[in-house]
C-alpha cells in the first residue's frame, strides 16, 4: 500500500506543476504538443519536418527528452530553434516540473509553439500530463498494426495518431486497417495522418490541421488577456 501512496503522491505534484505550464501556455497563447512515442519511431525526424514546413508561419520552441545525450536536441537546433535538453538520467518519462523549468529558458513572447519530445516509451508517458494542449502519438510501421490494440491507453489520449513509415508499410506487412480499426475503438476522434517523414508523404495534411490548432490556442488568448 505505501507504494500505492508514494504514487499518488507523485502524480498529483506533477498534475499541480501540468496546470502551472498550462496556465502560461493560456497566458501566452502558445500551442504545446507533447508528442509520444516508441523509441525509433521517427519522433524528432517529424519534428524537424514540421518546424521545416512551418517555421515561415511559427515561431517554435522546442524541449528533447533523453534518457541521456544531446544528438536530437543538435538536430533541432541546426534548424535554429531554441531547444532545451532534458536528460532524465534512466527515467522513462518526462514531468511537468521539468518542462516548466526548460520554459524558464525560453523567451515565451516570442514563442507560438512548444514541441515536446518525450522519452521513447508508449507507457508511463501517458500518465504524466506535462501541461500541454495534446498528446500526438506515433506509431511507426515497422513497430507492427499491433501496438495500438497492445498499448491502448496512449492511443486513447491522443489527440491525433501520426503513423510514420508508410513509405514501408507493403514490406513489414504492416495493415492499416487494423491499426486503424483498433485505435478508433478507444479513441473514436482522433485524426490518423497516414505520413513519411522520409518521403513527406502526408505531410500536407499534417500542417493543414496542425495550423488550426495553433490558431485555435492563439484566439483563445485574444479573447482572454490582451
Ligand atoms: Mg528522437
Ligand atoms: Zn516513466
Amino acid at each position: 500500500m505505501a507504494e500505492i501512496k508514494v504514487l499518488k503522491d507523485i502524480l498529483e505534484a506533477n498534475q499541480q506543476a501540468a496546470e502551472e505550464n498550462r496556465e502560461r501556455f493560456r497566458r501566452q497563447g502558445i500551442f504545446c504538443v507533447n508528442l509520444i512515442a516508441s523509441p525509433g519511431a521517427g519522433k524528432t525526424s517529424i519534428l524537424e519536418k514540421t518546424i521545416a514546413g512551418l517555421c515561415y508561419t511559427f515561431r517554435f520552441a522546442c524541449i528533447e527528452g533523453d534518457i541521456t545525450g544531446e544528438h536530437d536536441a543538435r538536430r533541432i537546433c541546426s534548424l535554429g530553434v531554441p531547444v532545451v535538453q532534458i536528460n532524465t538520467e534512466g527515467g522513462c518519462h518526462l514531468s511537468a516540473a521539468q518542462v516548466g523549468r526548460a520554459l524558464d529558458e525560453f523567451d515565451l513572447k516570442k514563442t507560438d509553439v512548444v514541441l515536446i519530445e518525450n522519452v521513447g516509451n508508449l507507457v508511463c508517458p501517458a500518465e504524466f500530463d506535462l501541461g500541454e494542449h495534446m498528446k500526438i502519438v506515433v506509431l511507426s510501421t515497422p513497430e507492427g498494426d499491433d501496438k495500438p490494440a497492445k498499448y491502448p491507453v496512449i492511443f486513447s489520449e491522443a489527440g491525433a495518431v501520426l503513423v510514420n513509415k508508410v513509405d514501408l508499410m507493403d514490406i513489414v506487412d504492416f495493415r492499416l486497417e487494423r491499426a486503424t480499426t483498433d485505435i478508433r475503438k478507444v479513441n473514436p476522434d482522433a485524426p490518423v495522418f497516414e505520413v513519411s517523414a522520409k518521403t513527406g508523404q502526408g505531410f500536407i495534411e499534417w500542417f493543414n490541421w496542425f495550423k488550426k490548432k495553433v490558431f485555435e490556442a492563439k484566439g483563445h488568448n485574444h479573447n482572454s488577456s490582451r
